[in-house]
């Protein structure tokens, strides 16, 4: 898990150093793809569920699974998520961050320094002994009291032989309420914040998700393991 992780998070690293105005999401993506393969791991998102990329990438108002696009080319002053996985001796690695284009306005820096710091409030949370509902419940908290909304109908998840495994994370919760952590658990703990409401729909290409009402929205994730001694990251550079 820990080498899955490793590998996916500087993967992500790559990609961020390649966000600037001018590139697409494509050649990011072609990024990605290459620093994996070269580790000798695969790309999780590659062909799961028929998801043509290595990368979601999601600009603006994408919330997630946005597919990379030659077509999709940034501009100064977008917000870019993009969101990693790579699979590596058996086990998988998931983590996303949302990178300022260039130079952005203070209200989407907000948003992202927002999003980034409820990620790290939920991870507080995944401590052996407590439930999922901590983990939500953090992260819900911290959002709304800083007048953003949490998405709801995409969550969290178990992370480990399969991408996606239980239990769901969900971003919103009550405290005491869920599955109960133990150590030895890796789960995936990623929220999705949007500027204005919560709910969001999915185009035509029955993948890109994206808010309802066009404003902007940001996504952070990491692996993290329940051990004795606390939360681990797992998904960080070596
Ligand atoms: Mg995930």
């Amino acid at each position: 898990m820990k080498d899955a992780c490793r590998i996916s998070a500087e993967a992500l690293r790559a990609a961020g150093e390649a966000v600037k105005p001018g590139i697409s999401t494509l050649e990011i993506d072609t990024i990605v793809r290459r620093y994996i393969e070269k580790q000798g791991a695969s790309p999780s998102f590659l062909g799961y569920g028929g998801f043509p990329a290595s990368a979601c990438i999601s600009v603006n108002n994408v919330v997630i699974h946005g597919i990379p696009k030659a077509t999709t080319v940034l501009r100064e002053g977008d917000i870019v998520s993009i969101d990693v996985g790579a699979f590596y001796r058996g086990y998988h690695g998931d983590n996303a961050y949302t990178f300022p284009c260039g130079s952005v306005s203070e209200e989407a820096q907000r948003l992202l320094d927002t999003t980034r710091a409820s990620l790290y409030e939920g991870i507080k949370q995944a401590v052996a002994g407590n439930r999922i509902g901590d983990i939500g419940s953090a992260v819900q908290g911290y959002v709304e009291a800083r007048s953003y909304s949490v998405v709801r109908s995409y969550v969290g998840h178990g992370v480990g032989a399969k991408l996606h495994e239980d239990p769901s994370v969900p971003n919103y919760g009550t405290p005491g309420r869920g599955v109960k952590l133990l150590p030895g658990m890796t789960i995936a703990i990623e929220p999705m914040v949007n500027e204005g409401t919560r709910h969001t729909r999915v185009l035509g290409d029955n993948r890109t998700v994206v808010t309802v009402d066009g404003k902007l929205s940001a996504h952070f994730e990491h692996t993290i393991a329940i051990t004795p001694d606390g939360p681990k990251i797992l998904t960080v550079c070596e």
